[in-house]
């Protein structure tokens, strides 16, 4: 199974991954929900478990020996944060808990304040709703919402932003993948015409960092969110970048315990970026074991992992499209395409619900996603209700690939289409 061209040893990696040996159904489990969340390697397993056999403590408060070590190893972790997607600083790498919630507090902690009526924010029609609904918020104060439309293939419509962009346009914000369509978008230059404007550029690259290189200094985004578990990493642990200059000008979600310098009964003097955005006891567990996760990926190299997924999503995207009934959606450029296949099935008079395409597949051990994605908007352009998602990782195979595909034929024979 060793990949030639890449040099992944995925035996090697499988192995790493105790919850891939599982058999449902009695059959080899496939995990193709990637896009979801990501499956968590031993390392990451076993640092969580000797920080709490070992470390616990809480941080930035003890002198004893227990919280200056929780401390070193929370903080150092803010450190691989950083170098990992190539931050200036880790004054700009703020903990929170995933993607919604980093995109939220740009939302409250910046835009709700400097953002005033008249004035317009840019998104896509491809967004997840992490990052639709909380700018939604804004036209409360009477800011105007404006979206950029998308061609067949899933691509955004570029030209459109030479018509949306005006002198009011304070923010754009655009998702970096598509969690439905794979589209890579050119977030490059999206950022550079936000600037050239004057405006703020918000990334969600909460399906880019697990997959491939990003480099938020040569995007030049001024905000970035992502989230720990879509990329081997525990739940409730995720990340905003920030600008240095423009976290000067964010307010916190939150409020009291330790991000303060002095509290007096009627006033606070808050303390510096990014600890003024992490108030109470944050999640030391897992940002501690996150850092395993970011190790992980290190050792065997972004560029190796985006290749792989290429490699493997080519190799479905032709074997579907020899499936008669089967439509999938997004762009067949594999250069901006990530690994994340949405499809229907459908014989020009019978469509199949995607749940039913998963549950059969299900049956085959093999654990697929359906539904809207948090995608509600996407699906009305697309105009279906739902699609079935495939989305792979680093431990995927051709072989399940090929597994997947044959159990396609199974709902092609099963439900008669
Ligand atoms: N944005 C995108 C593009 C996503 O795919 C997701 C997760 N599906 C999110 C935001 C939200 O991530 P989380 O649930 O970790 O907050």
């Amino acid at each position: 199974m060793k990949s030639k061209k890449l040099n992944l040893n995925i035996k090697k990696i499988r192995n790493d991954f105790p919850i891939l040996s599982q058999k449902i159904n009695g059959k080899d489990l496939v995990y193709f929900d990637n896009a979801s969340t990501s499956q968590k390697p031993l390392s990451v397993i076993e640092k969580l478990s000797s920080y709490y056999k070992q470390t616990n403590a809480n941080v930035h408060r003890g002198i004893h020996r227990l919280s200056e070590k929780a401390t070193e190893e929370y903080e150092g972790v803010r450190e691989k944060v950083r170098d990992f997607i190539n931050a200036r600083s880790t004054e700009e790498i703020i903990f929170v808990r995933n993607t919604t919630e980093a995109l939220n507090l740009v939302m409250r902690g910046w835009a709700w304040s400097n953002l005033k009526k008249g004035d317009e924010v840019i998104l896509t029609k491809m967004e997840h709703h992490s990052n639709i609904v909380p700018w939604q918020f804004l036209q409360q104060n009477g800011v105007r919402l404006k979206f950029i439309d998308l061609n067949q293939d899933g691509t955004l419509k570029m030209d459109d932003f030479d018509q949306l962009i005006t002198k009011k346009t304070r923010l754009i914000s655009a998702t970096h993948v598509s969690n439905v369509l794979g589209t890579i978008n050119p977030v490059k230059e999206i950022s550079k015409m936000a600037h050239d404007n004057g405006s703020v550029f918000v990334l969600d690259a909460a399906q880019s960092v697990p997959h491939m290189p990003v480099d938020v200094k040569d995007i030049d985004s001024d905000f970035t969110a992502f989230s720990a578990h879509k990329m081997l990493g525990p739940t409730g642990i995720g990340i905003l970048h920030a600008k240095k200059q423009i976290l000067a000008e964010t307010d916190p979600l939150l409020y009291g315990s330790d991000m303060i310098k002095e509290v007096g009964l009627t006033k606070t003097v808050f303390t510096d970026a990014p600890w003024k955005f992490e108030t109470g006891t944050p999640n030391i567990a897992d940002t501690i074991a996150f850092g395993a996760s970011i190790e992980y990926l290190n050792e065997i190299g972004m560029d190796k992992i985006r290749e792989h997924e290429k490699e493997l999503t080519d190799y479905a995207l032709l074997k579907l499209s020899n499936l008669s009934g089967v439509s999938f959606y997004g762009p067949t450029n594999p250069e901006i395409r990530g690994g994340v296949i949405s499809f229907n099935m459908n014989n020009g008079k019978i469509k199949v619900h995607a749940h039913d395409i998963a549950q059969i597949l299900d049956e085959d051990g093999i654990a697929i996603r359906s539904g809207h994605h948090c995608c509600m908007p996407l699906m009305k352009f697309l105009n279906v209700p739902a699609t079935a998602r495939a989305s792979f990782y680093l431990y995927n195979t051709k072989e399940e690939v090929d597994r997947f595909v044959d159990a396609l034929e199974k709902v092609k024979s099963v439900l008669k289409i």
